[in-house]
């Protein structure tokens, strides 16, 4: 596989193609339809698109969606505008046959923004920037919004902001995966770019959310990555974890960050919560990863989630998740008075019905098994979008062996969403994880797909049997 050095000038060349197709339909006055992904990256490169569209003063609207399916291509369609461009943004690469239609029969120009595997063979007038057409992994180097950061680049329009969205999609796609839990790729280039302009700080550390900035016990209690069981959005229980371990969370009536933590305190700190992970069935590397690369915006406001970086990301994943989406575009776009105000309220509803789920799950008997496959059914609980964030959430390589892949199911009124994960150790020995969910929803006259680890897919209602039976035999393949 190439480094990222060596493909980004194709990708540099490819994303000037776009952004010079995006200056001459705007010239010409065309409509812009963007259709994005409702996760952390899916907002954060729509925004970007949406950014670069506003400086060149093109009419555009934006929607937001869980995929681009069989299900919702006819009201896609019925969107578009003749004669209009439409952008798609983390997605589009990997559903080929639903592009062509969309492209046959509204009659428009296609954009495709995305970093997931392309599938089925796209229409001529298709303009389409993939890192995986470049020979470089889309599951951990580059995300859709570090692709549509290059587009940005190119016109040298919306250019700093793209930089700091771009670093928020990958990490919201937990792309660190590097020594440390570095970003890599094209992913580490674009970090050292937003260095050099002063907009990103990186520095080892404890990966709690908002660690320099805020309480201790807030920065515990507020962390979901990695999520930290029994402690993540627990105020009492991390009080408790505090006292436990000889660190007071206040001084003088005041709550302590960790600026005010002795040396040794420090010390302590670090190593109780790599016990305490361990107690709770992490391995010693898994547990270790609390320690690594810490990612802050210093110019975003220091008492906001919008500061460290992986805590913005999660931000603009509640928001997607919880059907809010437009309030984390607005963030994207720069609003930091009452869109901001509105995303905590959101938030706050997000990490409570999260970890609401999480200890419903982690306590009780709710996980199947068979062989390698642990599955999990949320019935009508809950809206298809949290599926999946409750699946990675779940989902550690050290609660499930090395070989397993975790499969969530949630019901909808028309198919049965399925979430699935498995190990990077399981990819490198050469599964694919999204092939797999694709081949096996497609027996059962589904469709699905995704990266090496993390996939997604749709099927019938009551197939869910069928669907796992599928799985486990492409999987023993
Ligand atoms: O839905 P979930 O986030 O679990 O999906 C994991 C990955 O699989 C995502 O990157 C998603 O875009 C991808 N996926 C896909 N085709 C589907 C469903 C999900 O490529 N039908």
């Amino acid at each position: 596989m190439p480094e990222a050095e060596e493909v980004y000038p194709s990708l540099l060349s490819k994303a000037n193609e776009v952004a010079q197709f995006f200056k001459n339909s705007a010239r010409e006055d065309r409509f812009f339809h963007i259709f994005s992904h409702i996760d952390a990256d899916g907002i954060a490169s729509a925004s970007i698109i949406c950014g670069i569209l506003s400086e060149l003063g093109a009419p555009f609207q934006l929607r937001c969606l869980p995929q681009l399916t069989s299900y919702n291509i006819e009201e896609v369609c019925e969107q578009v505008r003749e004669n209009s461009v439409v952008v798609f943004t983390d997605f589009g690469s990997g559903q080929g046959e639903l592009i062509a239609h969309v492209s046959k029969k509204q009659g428009c120009q296609i954009v495709i923004v995305d970093h997931h595997p392309p599938t089925g063979s796209k229409p001529s007038c298709c303009l389409e920037i993939n890192p995986c057409l470049e020979g470089l992994d889309g599951t951990v180097h580059a995300c859709s919004a570090s692709i549509a950061f290059l587009v940005a680049k190119s016109l040298n329009t919306f250019y700093r902001e793209a930089a700091e969205l771009a670093i928020l999609g990958a990490l919201g796609d937990r792309q660190d995966c590097g020594d440390k839990g570095s970003l890599t790729g094209l992913n580490q280039l674009i970090c050292e770019e937003a260095e050099r302009m002063g907009i990103l700080e990186r520095k080892i550390g404890l990966r709690l959310f908002g660690f320099e900035t805020r309480p201790l016990v807030k920065a515990l209690e507020y962390t979901t990555d990695p999520l930290l069981p029994g402690l993540t959005g627990d105020e009492g229980a991390c009080l408790k974890f505090l006292k436990s371990i000889g660190i007071p969370p206040q001084d003088n009536g005041e709550w302590r960050s960790a600026s005010d933590l002795t040396r040794d305190e420090m010390r302590r700190l670090v190593t109780s919560l790599i016990k305490y992970l361990i107690s709770k069935g992490a391995d010693v590397n898994e547990a270790e990863r609390i320690v690594g690369y810490v990612y802050t915006f210093p110019s975003e406001p220091a008492d906001t989630p919008l500061r460290d970086a992986r805590e913005a990301a999660s931000l603009l994943s509640a928001c997607g998740r919880m059907n809010a989406w437009s309030i984390g575009v607005a963030i994207c776009l720069g609003d930091r008075e009452e869109a901001l105000m509105e995303a905590l309220e959101v938030l706050k509803s997000y990490r409570k019905l999260l970890s609401q789920l999480l200890n419903e799950l982690f306590s009780g008997d709710k996980l199947a098994r068979k062989g390698i496959i642990y599955s999990f059914h949320l019935e009508d609980k809950v809206d298809e979008k949290v599926l999946s964030a409750v699946t990675s959430c779940l989902f550690s390589p050290s609660r499930f062996e090395d070989n397993s892949i975790l499969v969530g199911f949630v019901n909808t009124p028309l198919y049965v969403k399925v979430s699935a994960r498995c190990s990077p150790k399981l990819a490198r020995r050469g599964f694919h994880l999204g092939q797999a969910v694709g081949k096996a929803a497609a027996a059962v006259e589904g469709e699905g797909g995704g990266h090496s680890t993390a996939a997604g897919a749709q099927i019938p209602l009551g197939t869910e049997e069928a669907f796992l039976e599928a799985l486990s035999r492409e999987a023993r393949e």
